[in-house]
């Protein structure tokens, strides 16, 4: 594959400045990763050698993004029994809704809404005592960088700003499906938000996906069904209520977070991440999903 050509064609094409529009989350001045003109993109293969283009090495904001790993954590722990806790379902509503929590009586639609990342972060907090801190170790480890660390600016702020998230909290814990204090739930779900990673970081971190359950070491983190099951899921319901038209266009199991990365995966041959932080009206990066849909458009190379 000549890449060179390849990301000079996505580059133009996912170029924010001439895509323009969008809107940029930050509760906090942080201009690093909040100036909409930023744009990179990175791709890993198989054997964890990656190659981007752009600001490919400057880390940003994951947020929901950290909900696929955290996914995954559980996954490799309580295997399929967390799925009695969460849903598996597409949301098609905004992913805070709170309306569509108390519908379906406190199961959340899919572990990629925010009430769904919350029962994840309560079963982790459970599993490993401290969830934000045992993410991190988590995503060092998988991402080969040792400095990767929260933003703590990011995490005060939220918690200030954070009402809507809170009241989903407490609502999963009205109808009992928390076993830790809402406090602390979302004090971890905060930090989690606020760890950075480039996008160098993210594709090499989300590696298993690609590799079928399997660590660059070749140590099994997951086993091929739950791997598979985690991309259906991210197809089905990672990238907010757009997944539809995400899926359409790019073709790939992918999660976004509304510090403007998105994580691809292609089973098989390997994961892609794209940033920019300007944001659609869903919350997906508008040259993130541009970017992407331009790369399996000129490869070829997705599940479909
Ligand atoms: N911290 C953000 C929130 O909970 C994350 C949202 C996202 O990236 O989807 O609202």
């Amino acid at each position: 594959m000549d890449y060179q050509s390849l990301f000079e064609q996505i580059t133009r094409a996912a170029n924010p400045a001439a895509l323009g529009g969008g809107h940029v989350v930050g509760h906090t001045p942080a201009p690093t990763t909040t100036d909409p003109t930023r744009f990179g993109f990175a791709v890993a293969d198989l054997t964890a050698q990656v190659c981007g283009t752009g600001d490919w090495q400057v880390p940003f904001p994951i947020q929901s993004l950290s909900k696929l790993f955290t996914l995954a954590m559980v996954l490799a722990s309580d295997g399929d029994n967390i799925w009695s806790r969460v849903g598996k379902e597409p949301s098609g509503s905004p992913f805070n809704s709170l309306t569509q929590l108390e519908r379906d009586r406190g199961i959340p639609r899919n572990p990629f809404v925010n009430a769904g990342a919350l029962v994840l972060t309560d079963r982790l907090i459970s599993l490993t005592g401290h969830a934000c801190e045992a993410l991190r170790t988590f995503l060092r480890k998988e991402s080969g960088n040792p400095a990767l660390n929260f933003d703590m600016r990011i995490a005060r702020s939220e918690q200030r700003h954070g009402h809507r998230i809170s009241a989903l909290a407490h609502l999963l814990a009205d109808y009992g499906r928390l076993d830790n204090p809402v406090d602390t739930v979302l004090r971890h779900y905060f930090w989690q938000c606020s760890l950075t990673m480039s996008c160098h970081d993210l594709a090499l971190a989300a590696g298993f996906l690609a590799r079928h359950g399997l660590r660059a070491d070749h140590s099994r983190l997951l086993t091929c069904s739950e791997a598979k099951g985690i991309n259906a899921v991210m197809l089905m319901g990672g990238t907010y209520d757009a997944a539809g038209d995400f899926a359409h266009r790019v073709g790939l199991p992918a999660k976004g977070g509304v510090g403007g990365g998105i994580v691809a995966v292609i089973p098989g041959r390997g994961t892609l991440a794209a940033w920019g932080p300007a944001l659609d009206r869903h919350g997906n990066s508008i040259a993130a999903v541009t970017a992407l849909d331009t790369f399996t458009t000129h490869t070829g190379w997705s599940i479909f």
